[in-house]
């Protein structure tokens, strides 16, 4: 089974998704994490993929489509966090999905507005080493930059800070909100469900609704 998670930066996609991999025995696929592996490993991709993240754009797709691709069928049964984020990423997808005779089963879209998204990543806080993620207000670890859970650093993401993220949101509008037309348009189950809210209501909804399919 292979579901997809869609929504703005900050919207939530990687802490729900962490929560339903648990839950359906799914793999977790995060492209933005696959990136920032790649940087700190300073291979090729990661060298070229850093100039595009740092500036709030997307990577060029021929990298992602290829690097995902290829990534979703090692994987199998999974989640996909951060991809597709353009109509051409998705079509790409599906492409190679239907050869492989395993198509998308559901696309989840996370609505949250710019304000509320705007706020979460300016006070997000993340563990490059075990992905981790807190709020500096609402989810604070512990110990001031330090991550609860393997007691690496916190960092702030260069693409989380404030003259980068309306950026990103206007690319989100643009280039990734169009996919869930197209998913619509391929008759594929879409769900939409609002991620403005509490983290704990918030998977007790995306739960009952993924049930359902
Ligand atoms: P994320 O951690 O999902 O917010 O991704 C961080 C950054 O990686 C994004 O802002 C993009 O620059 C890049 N990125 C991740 N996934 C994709 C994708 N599917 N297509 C293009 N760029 C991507």
């Amino acid at each position: 089974m292979i579901l997809i998670l869609i929504g703005p930066p900050g919207a939530g996609k990687g802490t729900q998704c962490k929560r339903l991999v648990d839950r359906y025995k799914l793999k977790h696929l995060s492209s933005g994490d696959i990136f920032r592996t790649e940087i700190a490993s300073e291979t090729e991709i990661g060298i070229t993929a850093k100039k595009f993240i740092d500036d709030g754009k997307l990577v060029p797709d021929e990298i992602v489509i290829e690097m995902m691709t290829k990534a979703v069928r090692a994987a199998g049964d999974c989640i996909l966090d951060g991809f597709p984020r353009t109509v051409n990423q998705a079509r790409s997808l599906d492409e190679a999905l239907e050869k492989d005779g395993c198509p998308v089963k559901a696309v989840v879209v996370l609505k949250v507005d710019d304000e509320i998204v705007a706020q979460r990543l300016t006070n997000r806080r993340v563990c490059l080493h075990c992905g981790a993620s807190f709020h500096l207000q609402h989810s604070k670890p512990a110990v001031d930059g330090v991550c609860d859970a393997c007691k690496s650093k916190l960092i702030h993401r260069d693409d989380d800070k404030a003259e980068v993220i309306s950026k990103r949101l206007a690319t989100y509008h643009k280039q990734t909100e169009p996919i869930v037309e197209y998913y619509n348009s391929s008759g594929k189950v879409v769900l939409t469900v609002d991620a403005g809210g509490n983290i704990d209501e918030i998977t007790k909804v995306l739960i009952s609704q993924i049930d359902n399919i």
